[in-house]
């Protein structure tokens, strides 16, 4: 990883953990920082990655691994996607705890890999048996279920 990245990642990581992000050129305003409510991430639950010495992890930003669920060489995909490790992370994500979802994600720009439609985060939750959580979804702003788009500071 490139210092330049590195930087990228420190700041964006900040930024992330405070509810904020620097809005893309173009978007509005070059370098303007807006707050947002973060919001449960589709890499979580859609994007498992595998590299070719068949290490898994949560999505195609993870080079360094961070998230890594296992090797499918040693147990099958399916059984590491949806394994303990990774559902305490989908349920900390859900919940707004975004400090519990996992090494990279904790950090993240969380922009990447798209946002995870609420009706498919409480239907994960509903068969997972996870009502507590659903609850606390629900309880959510708005904007924190992807039922809207980023607020803008004023
Ligand atoms: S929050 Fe970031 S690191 Fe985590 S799965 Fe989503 S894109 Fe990947």
């Amino acid at each position: 990883m490139t210092p330049a990245r590195r930087l990228w990642e420190w700041a964006t990581g900040l930024l992330a953990r405070a509810g904020r992000r620097i809005q893309p050129a173009g978007g509005g305003g070059a370098g303007a920082v807006v707050a947002e409510e973060r919001l449960p991430c589709a890499g979580l639950w859609n994007t498992p990655m595998v590299q070719v010495n068949g290490d898994l992890t949560t999505c195609c930003l993870d080079e360094g691994l961070e998230n890594r669920l296992g090797n499918i060489r040693e147990t099958p995909l399916a059984e590491l996607w949806t394994g303990p490790r990774v559902h305490a992370w989908r349920v900390a994500q859900a919940e707004g705890r975004y400090e519990d979802s996992g090494p990279l994600c904790m950090r993240c720009n969380w922009k990447s890999a798209g946002v995870v439609r609420p009706e498919e985060v409480e239907d994960y939750l509903r068969r997972t048996h996870e009502s507590a959580a659903i609850d606390r979804f629900r309880r959510r702003p708005p904007s924190g279920r992807g039922a809207t788009g980023p607020r803008k500071v004023e």
